[in-house]
């Protein structure tokens, strides 16, 4: 039996029952693995978690195929999100330590007399939902820095993908069977509604915004937690001293790689008038040898509600006056959009501008120059990731985009890189997975004061005299003159 025909089996028995009381069987099991895990401490925990990236390789071809028969993807898609996946989970584990640990802190003149020390304390179980777009590279960018940090998991990955997340439990069991502190949940968004209200101590969604605000309502009643990585409608700014062909390549990547169904993936394009009939020019050309197929260079589109949104969203900007310098409504094939579709001059109104397409659809807008073309993306009500082509101050137009990471002169580099914090500001959602910061996202800081001698001058106590309040009185006025 397949992992997803295991899968698609637990989701029917749950199904009877509601999944209320699979979820809460999980959520317990978790709890109860949960100290032991944490008493593990880091080195010990990023030993077994390094251990689980070993297996998950030696048993590279099993994920290649589940995400190619659920998610639609082509190898190529598969191992460049694998690669990613294992990148963070293996920072993850070297880093937890070092990041998390207990450390000292200066207590300052007025409390001289302390010892102070800062320690990030795991939160217990952590809830995982994770979308179908990426299931492996998405929900382990919470599941590796929440293990790390000392946390039990329960994951609930998406219904369109639940062999993929069977896989993830079961190679975790291989490789750390003597914490089952990883548990896998199957079933459709109730699954996930029940996991909100299951208990756990904080819940990590990545999805679509309307969902993200259903999780953060469910989880108000008991003020649990959450952090949100919702979706995007990045840009890509060409500035009039670009490298235009390096842009094309980048945006025609940036936009149809994975199908376009990557929250970060770039779904707009500001290119400076001087340089834009070049581009548009070059992008015509180029997206001509891009398919999108089961042997092509992208996969298929995951759902077939999906490929309805990139058809509208073409027509209405067509309708609107938009051009289509290559593809356009003929292009949407079920399963799949055959090529890129590149339109031109598209109203900022039109939803393929406001709103997330989430398939192999770039819109390419003129705008005066660079700084246009910042002021354009930023009037998103999306603020994920973006990206920025200039020969000259790239950095400072990346510095002023509303974006929680930006790629210079490339695009969707930062997903990879272990130390870089990845998440989203305004519809994009809030919180942090990756790095230092989604180490902390998934521990409670614990602030320590321990004393190392009676203070010179003890004002803290009943037990002061009217002296001590003379000099103490003495002192706040002369430090806080200063
Ligand atoms: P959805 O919001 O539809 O679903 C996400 C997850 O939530 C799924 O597991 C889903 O289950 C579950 N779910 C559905 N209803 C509820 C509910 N009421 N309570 C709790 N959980 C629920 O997103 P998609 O799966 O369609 O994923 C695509 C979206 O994810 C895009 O908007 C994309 O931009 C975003 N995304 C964001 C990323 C980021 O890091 N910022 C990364 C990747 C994707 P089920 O599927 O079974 O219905």
């Amino acid at each position: 039996m397949s992992y997803a025909q295991v899968a698609v089996d637990e989701t029917k028995l749950s199904g009877h029952e509601g999944p209320e009381a699979a979820v809460g069987a999980a959520v317990r099991r978790a709890r109860a693995a949960a100290p032991a895990w944490d008493a593990l401490g880091h080195r010990e925990r990023g030993a077994r978690l390094l251990r689980w990236r070993r297996v998950m390789t030696r048993r590279l071809d099993e994920i290649v195929g589940l995400l190619e028969d659920e998610a639609g993807k082509v190898r190529a898609d598969a191992l460049i999100e694998l690669a990613a996946a294992f990148e963070h989970l293996g920072w993850a584990a070297r880093n937890a330590g070092p990041v998390l640990r207990r450390r000292s802190v200066r207590s300052g003149l007025l409390m001289l007399h302390q010892r102070s020390t800062v320690e990030y304390r795991p939160y217990g179980v952590i809830g995982v939902i994770g979308p179908w777009n990426y299931p492996v590279h998405t929900p382990l960018g919470s599941v590796s820095y929440a293990l790390a940090a000392g946390n039990a998991v329960v994951l609930k990955p998406s219904e369109h993908t639940p062999g993929t997340g069977r896989w993830l439990a079961d190679t975790f069991a291989e490789a750390v069977p003597d914490s089952p502190v990883f548990e896998v949940v199957t079933g459709d968004g109730a699954a996930g509604a029940a996991l909100c209200r299951s208990g756990v101590d904080k819940v990590a969604f990545t999805g679509s915004p309307g969902t993200g605000a259903r999780v953060l309502a469910a989880c108000a009643p008991t003020l649990t937690p959450v952090l949100l990585e919702l979706g995007g409608k990045d840009a890509l700014v060409v500035a009039e001293d670009a490298d235009v062909d390096a842009a094309v390549e980048a945006a025609l990547w940036g936009g149809c790689s994975n199908a376009g169904q990557s929250c970060a993936g770039i779904e707009r394009v500001y290119v400076a008038e001087a340089v834009h009939e070049r581009f548009l020019q070059r992008i015509a050309q180029r997206a001509r040898d891009i398919e999108g197929g089961a042997d092509g260079d992208y996969g298929r589109m995951a759902l077939a509600g999906q490929l309805d949104v990139v058809r509208r969203h073409i027509d209405d900007a067509l309708a609107r006056g938009a051009r289509a310098v290559a593809g356009g409504p003929e292009s949407v094939v079920p399963p799949y959009v055959t090529g890129p579709v590149v339109l031109a001059d598209v109203p900022e109104d039109a939803d393929a501008v406001r709103e997330e397409t989430f398939g192999p659809v770039l819109v390419v807008n003129r705008v005066r120059d660079a700084a246009e073309g910042v002021a354009r993306t930023n009037a998103s009500a999306y603020g994920l990731g973006g990206a920025v082509f200039a020969r000259r101050g790239g950095v400072r137009l990346a510095r002023s985009l509303h974006a929680g990471m930006v790629s210079v002169n490339d695009v969707l580099t930062f997903t990879a890189v272990g130390a870089l914090p990845f998440g989203g500001r305004g519809r994009s959602g809030f919180g942090r997975i990756h790095g230092a910061d989604g180490l902390r996202e998934f521990a409670a800081p614990q602030a320590l004061t321990r004393r190392r001698f009676a203070p010179p001058l003890a004002v803290q106590t009943f037990a002061r005299g009217p002296r001590d309040m003379v000099r103490f009185e003495r002192l706040v006025r002369r430090r806080g003159a200063r």
